[in-house]
């Protein structure tokens, strides 16, 4: 028998998860950003499972090694264990931003390998990231999606049409645990009551 289709919600890592500081390297340099383990225990409570998916492009530059890429991910990992938080997978597209690579955001082959490991109800699932090519991303692979305000400009958000916008990781949790109510396995549509 194969398992039911899963409800995920994709992380970008850098300025959503950790502070972005920018072609992170060295493993002691991880910084959690605010709320974040009690949004994600939220989100977990709801039923939701969870991936990383990064762009790496500091692996093309020669600035990131995938001996430390694979360190972060493992210490973070760890770190998200002790609030009994885990993820499916931490995906990373290492190729550089010329490439316009399939795996690289804001293209979705990220989020669509992981839906190759395992059945996922992608139009129930959500893609949160800092930057628009997150939005991107997460719309092109039928996800829902919130922008973290901080870095975009308010015209770049008007473009890119996030479904939800907010500088609070805990306001993100909250506003897609209370969307995910309204969902109908009936038709396989968000209703609004
Ligand atoms: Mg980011």
């Amino acid at each position: 028998m194969s398992e039911a289709p899963q409800k995920f919600i994709f992380f970008d890592r850098d300025g959503t998860l950790i502070i972005d500081k920018v072609y992170l390297n060295d493993p002691e340099q991880i910084d959690y950003l605010d709320g974040v383990f009690e949004a994600l225990s939220l989100l977990r409570d709801a039923g939701f499972k969870f991936a990383v998916v990064t762009n790496q492009s500091g692996v093309a530059r020669g600035l990131v090694t995938i001996e430390n890429l694979d360190e972060i991910h493992r210490r973070m990992s760890e770190k998200f264990a002790e609030y009994g938080i885990s993820f499916a997978g931490f995906f990373y597209a290492p190729y550089s931003v010329e490439s316009n690579h399939f795996m690289r955001k804001p293209n979705p082959g990220m989020l669509l390998a992981a839906g190759e490991k395992q059945a996922i109800q992608f139009d129930r699932s959500w893609m949160i990231g800092d930057r628009a090519t997150d939005v991107e991303a997460g719309h092109r692979a039928g996800c829902r999606t919130v922008l973290l305000e901080g870095v975009e400009t308010s015209e770049t958000i008007a473009k890119v049409k996030p479904t939800f916008v907010t500088s609070s990781l805990l306001e993100m949790a909250k506003f897609i645990v209370g969307s995910d109510q309204t969902w109908d396995s009936t038709t396989s549509k968000h209703v609004s009551r």
